[in-house]
């Protein structure tokens, strides 16, 4: 039996041990304040916390916990069943085929106007739009729950045509599912927009961030034209600001057992002209600091992020 992990918070939970459940909707609905406080921590100020209460194999609602198709599912004293998993640690929705081993996570993080949310759009509405990986290898399912496919579609366009989308404050997640001849199971990519907000200091890192421990990407996200400024400028001025944003995320994974890849993307790319060799040189003359903390990192890479790369990009970034 496998464990699960919150796309949410990034929490691995034990099924065997820790399976907590939202009871069925036609229970009565209290203010789950656990699942409140975490969504005002990623900046969701809209959301409904009158939820059906949880339920786990010790409350007094339990009657037994059983196993259908290798599925937690619990049954009431009232004689309901409920399969809603729920995380122990934030209370949101815990989703199949999200185990230890299938969750691909990447936080996106930057400066203000970096680019990172228009990233992400177009990184997950090309997933949606293709339907394949590049290589054919991998059928794309875009996780409804989260958000409809015609508002990624809608905010994509925006940010394309110059645009301004609102910050991404759930994850988007995207099933990647094998070729049956392939054999492998389906993967869960999960795409974490962080705001300014997020890394003011290393409590908001803590707070807001739980996620960024597991994260296997960090993608930091430099526009083109701020990264010619920054190669033109005489002085260290860009690169103390982005090291500060590396400093702030890395507390966030300090514990993890295994860092994650840093990944530059240079975004906006339309709004300069792309060097012979790629942006990869002027990055690192640029910014000092990337070279000089790539040693935390298991890997560090460069990448174009312009319009119509964003499948090579997915690809590169997740598999
Ligand atoms: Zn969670």
């Amino acid at each position: 039996m496998s464990d699960r992990r919150c796309i949410f918070c990034g929490r691995l939970i034990e099924l065997e041990n820790e399976a907590l459940f939202r009871l069925p909707p036609d229970h009565p609905r209290t203010n789950d304040a656990i699942y409140a406080d975490f969504r005002k921590a990623r900046g969701s100020f809209d959301i409904r916390s009158d939820l059906p209460g949880v339920c786990g194999s010790r409350s007094p609602e339990c009657l037994k916990l059983d196993w259908e198709n290798g599925k937690p599912v619990l049954i009431t004293k009232t004689g309901r069943s409920t399969d809603t998993l729920i995380c122990p640690s934030c209370h949101s929705e815990l989703f199949r085929d999200t185990d230890s081993a299938s969750v691909r996570s990447a936080v996106f993080f930057g400066a203000k106007d970096s680019g990172k949310t228009s990233l992400i759009l177009a990184l997950v509405n090309n997933c949606i739009k293709s339907q394949f990986s590049p290589d054919g290898r991998y059928r794309y399912i875009f996780n409804e729950k989260l958000y409809k496919t015609e508002y990624i579609a809608s905010e994509a366009e925006k940010a394309a045509s110059g645009g301004k989308p609102a910050d991404l404050r759930s994850p988007a997640a995207v099933y990647r599912v094998p070729r049956a001849a392939d054999g492998g199971k389906a993967v869960c990519d999960v795409l974490h927009d962080v705001s300014f907000n997020d890394t003011i200091d290393e409590e908001t890192v803590l707070t807001a961030l739980p996620f960024a421990e597991s994260a296997e990407h960090f993608v930091y996200c430099i526009p083109a034209d701020k990264l010619a400024e920054a190669l033109a400028a005489d002085n260290e001025r860009a690169d103390i600001i982005m090291r500060r944003e590396l400093f702030m995320m890395m507390s966030a994974c300090r514990y993890a057992e295994t860092p994650p890849e840093l990944d530059i993307a240079v975004t906006k790319s339309d709004l300069a002209e792309s060097p012979s060799g790629g942006f990869g040189e002027q990055v690192y003359s640029a910014f000092p600091s990337v070279r000089e903390l790539s040693m935390y990192f298991s890997r560090t890479k460069v990448y174009e992020a312009g319009a119509g790369s964003a499948g090579q990009l997915y690809a590169g970034l997740f598999g």
